[in-house]
């Protein structure tokens, strides 16, 4: 059984073999390599013989870890077991945060979800025991924080079943989001299969400063690159001005590349990275690590010339850079903060002025830095008797960010400005968001420093505006309770009558001088031997379903097959497989199957979800039941689902999530035909 935790020999062992692979490529190739070329390459199964043209060759890789949140550990798990393994064959973990819903506060939302979720965290309990994986119980954290607290360092090679999964970029690593079946897959052992990447830079020069922050980076970013201008890319972020930005600052650009559709992002081993694995009680690591930068940045003719290496390059100078906002309903609408209040008075544009609730943190944005910077302000408001007019929900992004910035009072400074804490999980970040307020009934404008903000994706509603901007902009807001408002240029008014401006937040520490401290992690390390423990599914459950062995093809080939589902438009994760409420059935492949598709838009009819072609005569919704009609009418009956000319598409989630629901609904006759844009 291979150790969960990142270990001064497993980082050597790593180092060494992409050295042996690379000796091998640098052969073939024989051409400066930039970081990512050194990465996958470094990682492919077969140096001598895998075809290595970025856009076309299948890459088959050897990650070095595998990473499961709780929505889509339980189908990983539920299909490892069929593999009759005994363990799992690289390190492993599963964290328990999807499932949390935010209601009133942390102590008392954490209480009723372990209650009411109590059979998912016992099943996914006993299968990481079981079979030699990491269990990250209720309240440890978010998967992505946990995982670059805990396990990344730089060239890391980190498959997760969640597009944030990036994020681990932040400490150097290579992390990408995955389907379940692609986890599952290599934690049985065999190669993990990846379209080799286009390369993308982004060539950064100058330092952030005032109320510019990382998130500024990659909101800019997004406006450039749009959702989709990234899909089957890795961006590298190379240049002087990558080095002067704090690893969890590189995290925030990373875990939001997914936005632009980027199979992950990458950044040079620098010393912000040492002075991180230094304060997550990961020194040593960093001696390894250092007698291998050879490994961690690109070749220095690639950054001398990044037109000659890379498909794309984009240039920014981070000292001009301004504070950006983006949204409504999608990422890539971004502007410069200064540029909002004109979009709001265009009355077309429909978006209201004031500010109904703010939230900040959740994987993207909720590190030692950001707090103190968010604090910082929260503080400043304080100073003035001036409370929030908008309510502010802060989630902690770990156990050991919400313990530490306790201890060091950035987390009272956040409170007295009336904020309420969260349980350190997604919470409102992925629709489990128990709103109340009447605000919500109406259009309606949020601002978050989260990642994502389709329509419905917080609070389900999809009349609700998300607007995306840093953690202390956020803060800002909530403060003036304006969405127009702009703490560079404007006014708030102080308990006293009188009016003042708020200072920039001061340069905040990467990491805490005293070290982070760990809190009460709810971490279960695996037995050494796990074969005596018995997975329970209660027979009954509606949560839970073991997965039968599925019929072997038939050998015949489908034909005259009608289509059943064009997509029309974006179809991003969340229309292929709506999450919120849905997520309570995702170890029920019965139940959740009833959810594929059903918020895209249908080509055929303009509707949202499922419907059939009009010679079908078809009338629901459901994609069961439509598929339970077909099957009586047509005694030989075949079908496929087809996508195409989709704007912006997840073919990961696509292949895990509809794979799996098709499979399960008829394992000899379904194809899924996926065609990317
Ligand atoms: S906080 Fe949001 S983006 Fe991060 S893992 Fe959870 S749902 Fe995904």
């Amino acid at each position: 059984m291979s150790k969960v935790e990142s270990t001064p020999e497993m980082a050597s062992a790593m180092y060494s073999k992409m050295d042996e692979r690379l000796k091998i490529i640098r052969k073939r190739l024989n051409k400066p390599l930039t970081l990512a070329d050194k990465i996958l390459y470094g990682h492919v199964d077969d140096p001598e013989g895998q075809p290595l043209e970025p856009g076309k060759s299948q890459l088959f890789l050897r990650p070095d870890r595998v990473v499961l949140q709780d929505v889509l550990g339980q189908s990983a798990f539920l299909q490892f077991m069929q593999t009759r393994r005994s363990a799992v064959a690289v390190p492993t973990s599963v964290h328990c945060d999807h499932l949390i819903q935010a209601r009133v506060g942390a102590t008392s939302d954490l209480k009723e979800s372990i209650a009411e979720n109590g059979e998912i965290y016992d099943f996914l309990k006993s299968a990481a025991a079981k079979f030699g994986a990491g269990f990250w119980g209720p309240g440890a954290g978010i998967i992505h924080q946990v995982v670059i607290e805990q396990y990344a360092f730089p060239a890391h090679m980190i498959i997760g079943t969640d597009s944030h999964t990036p994020n681990a970029g932040g400490a150097g690593a290579c992390a990408v989001g995955v389907g379940g079946a692609d986890a599952v897959e290599t934690m049985a052992g065999l190669p993990w299969e990846l379209l080799n990447p286009k390369r993308i830079a982004v060539y950064l020069t100058g330092k952030l400063k005032g109320w510019t922050a990382p998130k500024d980076v990659i909101l800019w970013v997004a406006g450039q690159l749009t959702v989709s201008g990234g899909t089957n890319s890795i961006i590298e972020y190379i240049g002087p001005g990558a080095r002067t930005i704090s690893a969890t600052g590189k995290a925030t650009i990373a875990n939001m590349g997914a936005e632009v559709g980027a199979t992950t992002s990458l950044f040079p081993y620098d010393e912000h990275m040492a002075m991180y694995l230094h304060a997550t009680n990961r020194g040593a690591l960093v001696p390894i690590v250092e007698a291998n930068r050879h490994l961690l940045a690109p070749d220095a003719e690639v950054e001398a010339a990044p037109e000659k290496f890379y498909e794309r390059v984009l240039k920014l100078d981070l000292s001009t850079l301004e504070p950006h906002i983006v949204g409504p309903h999608s990422p890539d609408r971004a502007r410069p903060l200064s540029k909002l209040k004109a979009e709001i008075a265009d009355a077309k544009n429909g978006f209201p002025e004031t500010v109904s609730a703010v939230l900040i943190g959740s994987c993207t944005n909720s590190s030692y830095e950001d707090m103190s910077r968010a604090a910082d302000v929260a503080a400043q408001a304080a100073a003035h008797g001036l409370k929030p007019a908008a309510s502010l929900m802060v989630t902690p992004g770990s156990e050991q960010v919400r313990a530490t910035i306790e201890r060091d009072g950035q987390m009272a400074a956040l409170k007295n400005a009336g904020a309420t804490v969260l349980a350190n999980a997604c919470g409102p970040c992925i629709g489990q968001w128990r709103r109340t307020e009447p605000a919500a009934d109406k259009p309606n404008a949020i601002v978050t420093s989260y990642n994502r903000n389709f329509p419905g994706r917080n609070d389900e509603r999809t009349h609700t505006m998300n607007f995306i901007a840093s953690p202390e902009i956020a803060v800002a807001m909530a403060l003036a309770g304006r969405l127009g408002f702009d703490p560079q240029t404007d006014t708030l008014t102080g308990a006293d009558g009188k009016p003042f401006k708020l200072n920039a937040p001061g340069v905040a520490p990467e990491v805490p001088a005293k070290g982070f401290t760990p809190g009460s992690p709810a971490y279960v390390a695996p037995p050494a031997d796990g074969s005596s423990i018995k997975i329970e599914i209660p027979p009954t459950s509606e949560r839970l379903q073991a997965i039968e062995p599925w019929a072997e093809w038939n050998g015949l080939d489908i034909g005259n097959a009608p289509v059943l589902m064009k997509t029309k438009g974006k179809t991003t994760t969340d229309d292929i497989s709506p999450a919120g409420s849905w997520l309570r059935f995702r170890g029920h492949l019965g139940r959740f199957s009833d959810n594929l598709l059903l918020t895209a838009v249908n080509a055929y009819t303009g509707n949202h979800g499922l419907r059939a072609q009009q010679d079908l005569d078809l009338q629901f919704a459901m994609l069961s039941t439509e598929l339970a009609g077909l099957k009586q009418q047509r005694a030989e009956w075949q079908h496929r689902v087809k996508l195409l000319k989709s704007e912006s598409i997840d073919p990961d989630m696509l292949d895990e999530r509809a794979r799996l629901v098709l499979n399960y609904l008829d394992p000899r006759d379904l194809t899924l035909m996926l065609k990317q844009p």
